[in-house]
């Protein structure tokens, strides 16, 4: 029997299934929007795609028609019955009832063969810069993400220097993947319906090599220059040479009284690299 939104709905009344907004529970009930995932992120049978909470797995259904393995963490135990329901089609669906931030994501990855990997979810909103921060922090060995997330978080990612969404997680993106908006999504293709508006957006891996071969300094250099909004790279980089920030920062007639906001990616990558040596 094909899967629909609908049969979901009733699926999830029959195996009486309460929706929990704690973990940020808004499912998908417009076929149109789950096609359109699917569509636009390319997919072949050569791809791993790693689902980040699969809910009644509408989602996961269509992924997997179209991928040669599909991989998912949800954190409701709740969802077994359900999942077994609209999946026991699906033979190359994994479910991995944790969550997905504490998951070891790489040694889970070493069961499978596959060409390319790529992350698509509709996203729990209430956890969407931590899961893309760790997907960065981790390097993870993702080519693509695909992810429904909330529109002003969107809007971060592809934030410029010197505006209020200009942030770490503008920088760490900025610095591997290329951003692009896919659609806005009307809040009424979901269930229970939200308050905020969403949108879907592609993030692609770049091309080019990493500018460091230890990214790790980088992340904790961009993460301390943003830790206290208010104060400046001064108050926020005391345990680092402040005379070499200081040296780059003069380069761009800039000094310590700047605040993280007003860096450029490319201001970041040359204070890693002043302060890291060929790092
Ligand atoms: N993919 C489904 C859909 O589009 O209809 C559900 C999306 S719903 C917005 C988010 C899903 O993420 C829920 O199933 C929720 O239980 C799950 N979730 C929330 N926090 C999680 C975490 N830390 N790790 C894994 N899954 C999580």
């Amino acid at each position: 029997m094909e899967y629909s939104p609908r049969k979901m709905q009733n699926l999830l009344e029959d195996k009486e299934f309460r929706l929990k907004k704690k973990f940020g529970q808004n499912f998908i009930i417009d076929e149109n929007i789950i096609n359109n995932i699917v569509e636009k992120s390319k997919l072949d049978d050569t791809t791993l795609v790693i689902e980040i909470g699969p809910g009644a797995g509408s989602l996961t259904y269509k992924l997997s028609q179209s991928a040669k393995q599909v991989l998912c963490y949800e954190i409701d135990t709740t969802l077994k019955d359900v999942l077994a329901e609209t999946l026991k089609k699906c033979s190359n669906v994994d479910i991995l009832f944790q969550d997905f931030l504490k998951a070891d994501v790489v040694e889970d990855l070493k069961k499978y063969e596959y060409d390319k990997v790529f992350v698509i979810a509709n996203l729990p909103y209430y956890i969407t810069t931590p899961i893309i921060l760790k997907i960065i922090e981790d390097q993870l060995p993702v080519d693509k993400i695909v992810v429904m997330v909330q529109k002003e978080v969107g809007d971060r990612f592809k934030a410029v220097p010197g505006t209020k969404d200009y942030n770490s997680l503008s920088v760490y993106l900025q610095c591997f993947y290329e951003v692009n908006k896919l659609m806005d999504v009307s809040r009424n293709v979901f269930l229970p319906k939200p308050n905020v508006d969403s949108i879907i957006v592609e993030l692609k891996r770049k091309k080019e090599s990493l500018p460091f071969r230890d990214p790790a300094l980088f992340f904790q250099l961009v993460r301390d220059s943003f830790g206290q909004k208010r104060k400046n790279l001064r108050n926020n980089l005391t345990n680092y040479p402040l005379d070499k920030v200081e040296e780059v920062l003069k380069r761009h007639n800039m000094d310590l009284n700047v605040r993280a906001e007003a860096l450029s990616l490319e201001i970041f990558i040359e204070i890693a690299k002043e302060i890291g040596g060929n790092i």
